[in-house]
């Protein structure tokens, strides 16, 4: 992992998106820039090689960006995790509360990996309300979220509180709006 790495600059803020009051972080600019993304993959794979993660879900749709180069390069299943409507199969569903918005999400009940080590990851974690809804699913299908990954936090929202007793890990933190 290069400490010296500075993902900020690669960030951007969109201020009043999508609705005012609400400072977007927007890492569609890093995708665009092959050294941050590579760095945002690689760094993943330096955190998680070692600790007995046996597959990665990832939240619709900014999160399937990095936890599919990641299941590739680990080589381990990717679940995703969509907003309600969008899965053909039978799903576990749930309902959240966004930072902006309310909205569901389901998950294909069979695609679970019942007793496994499941890595769940999203672009950006605000108040960690769509997480611990994704938990909560992946639970109900018996698979264990021993950690949660996001390439942004914004910890004034108080998503540890929200998420614990999970360790949560970003890249990068915002202290406020
Ligand atoms: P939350 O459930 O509050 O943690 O919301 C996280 C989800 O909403 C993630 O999928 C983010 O992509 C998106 N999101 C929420 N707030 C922001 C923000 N300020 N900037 C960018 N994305 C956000």
């Amino acid at each position: 992992m290069d400490l010296k790495f500075d993902l900020d600059t690669y960030i951007r803020r969109v201020p009043d998106f999508p609705k005012k009051g609400i400072m977007f972080y927007d890492i569609t600019s890093l995708l665009v820039r092959p050294e941050a993304f590579q760095f945002c993959i690689e760094t993943m794979v330096d955190i998680y090689r070692d600790k007995g993660i046996e597959a990665v879900a990832a939240i619709e749709a900014r999160g399937f960006l990095f936890a599919a180069p990641f299941a590739v390069r680990m080589g381990i299943p990717l679940l995703p995790i969509r907003k309600k409507g969008k899965l053909p199969g039978i799903t576990l569903s749930k309902k959240y509360d966004l930072e902006y918005a309310q909205a569901e999400i389901e998950v294909h009940q069979e695609d679970v990996p019942k007793g496994r080590r499941v890595l769940l990851v999203d672009d950006l974690i605000a108040t960690g309300g769509t997480l611990a809804a994704a938990i909560a699913i992946l639970n109900a299908g018996e698979a264990e979220v021993p950690e949660v990954f996001g390439i942004v936090g914004l910890p004034f929202l108080g998503y540890d509180k929200l998420l614990a007793p999970t360790p949560v890990t970003t890249l990068i933190n915002y202290d406020s709006e």
